[in-house]
């Protein structure tokens, strides 16, 4: 590839169940030049997230899909290189929506702006971004957990279930995180200091679930669903909080995989346990926003909240380190770094 062009990744195809490397293509075009009141922006971290999936399929959900041959969507650390909009100069860093590409032009609707002093850069994609937002408000205001209250959570690892099992502590709860393999338990237990991390992929994953929770389950942070949702269901207490914030087992289109169903079941403990479960996308609760800044940007500062991040080099591998996103190859938030 040309250094003078830019790149992006479109979506060559789309995928039928698991996305396979055939369903992007890498493209080459000409650096975009800047009309006044546009910026030019060069891709320095682009986030990979889950919804990304989603917007794969010709499906309507609370995003529209992307086109065929279309570029694929994504959130970025980028550095203005050229300005021609008042408001931003040379060397301004900038959190924007460019895409899986290398350039994008900007008329500043959506930038925000980032102080590298504050934080590391990166932390505007995860802990401090939107997974850490969603974290933030969804455990807050929809799962209120309480002093001596249990709260589990899925993908506990990742940039969504850290912040949640972190804050859940600092809410006097109990954080019990469900993570795949050994090496993520270990850093969600030990690293995290969630009180106990269990291995999903372990063969008795329901019966040790239900050790670590001998109180039951008091608020289930749903980021998973599938075969996790069956084994939390019957640990749930009764007036249990559920907010329902990813499904990620389903993305793909696969079901729980034993082939029953368990809808009827699942209606059963909503009505007899007066269970809450209610659905939110992180943006429902823009107003909390700042104080969500506020208040984990000094955790972080502090040291009293931890993250990780897994930094892929180069925009070509971002179809492949997406793809093994979806299957938990990622340990923290999958950042791909496209130019240093
Ligand atoms: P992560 O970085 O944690 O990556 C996804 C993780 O999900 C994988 O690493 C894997 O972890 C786990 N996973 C994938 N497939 C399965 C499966 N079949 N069964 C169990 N675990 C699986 O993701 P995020 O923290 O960014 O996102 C977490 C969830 O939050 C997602 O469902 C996402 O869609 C949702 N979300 C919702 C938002 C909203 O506004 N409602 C906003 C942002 C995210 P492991 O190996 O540990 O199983």
């Amino acid at each position: 590839m040309n250094e003078g062009k830019a790149r992006q990744v479109v979506l060559a195809a789309r995928p039928q169940g698991k996305p396979k490397l055939t369903d992007f293509r890498l493209e080459e075009t000409e650096v975009p030049t800047p009309s006044s009141g546009q910026v030019l922006l060069l891709v320095r971290y682009l986030s990979l997230d889950p919804y990304m999936r989603l917007m794969m399929d010709d499906r309507e959900s609370y995003t529209k899909p992307v086109l065929l041959d279309g570029v694929m969507p994504g959130e970025a650390v980028a550095t203005v290189i050229v300005s021609k909009h008042s408001g931003y100069v040379e060397g301004d860093i900038v959190l924007a929506r460019t895409g899986w590409r290398t350039h994008a032009l900007s008329d500043g609707a959506g930038l925000r702006k980032l102080d590298s002093g504050k934080a590391p850069v990166t932390t505007a994609l995860g802990v401090l971004g939107m997974p850490g937002f969603t974290a933030y408000s969804g455990l807050r205001l929809i799962g209120k957990p309480q002093p001596g209250e249990t709260v589990v959570v899925a993908a506990a690892s990742g940039p969504v279930g850290s912040l949640v099992g972190q804050l859940a502590k600092m809410a006097g709860s109990r954080a019990v995180g469900i993570a795949g393999g050994p090496e993520k338990c270990a850093f969600v237990k030990n690293e995290l200091r969630f009180d106990a991390a269990i291995d999903h992929r372990s063969a008795d994953f329901p019966a040790r679930l239900a050790a670590a929770c001998p109180n039951g389950i008091d608020v289930y942070f749903e980021n998973v669903g599938g075969d996790i949702w069956q084994a939390v269901l019957p640990l749930l207490n009764p007036f249990a909080r559920v907010p329902v914030c990813g499904l990620i087992a389903h993305y793909n289109g696969a079901g729980p995989g034993n082939g029953a169903d368990r809808l009827p079941e699942t209606m059963r403990h909503i009505l007899t346990k007066r269970l809450t479960l209610r659905g939110f996308i992180n943006y429902d609760f823009a107003e909390h926003h700042a104080e969500f800044l506020r208040e984990v940007g000094a955790g972080i500062a502090e040291g009293c909240i931890r993250y990780r991040e897994d930094i892929v080099d180069g925009l070509e591998k971002a179809p492949e380190a997406f793809i093994g996103m979806l299957e938990g190859r990622n340990f923290g938030k999958l950042i791909v770094r496209v130019n240093a």
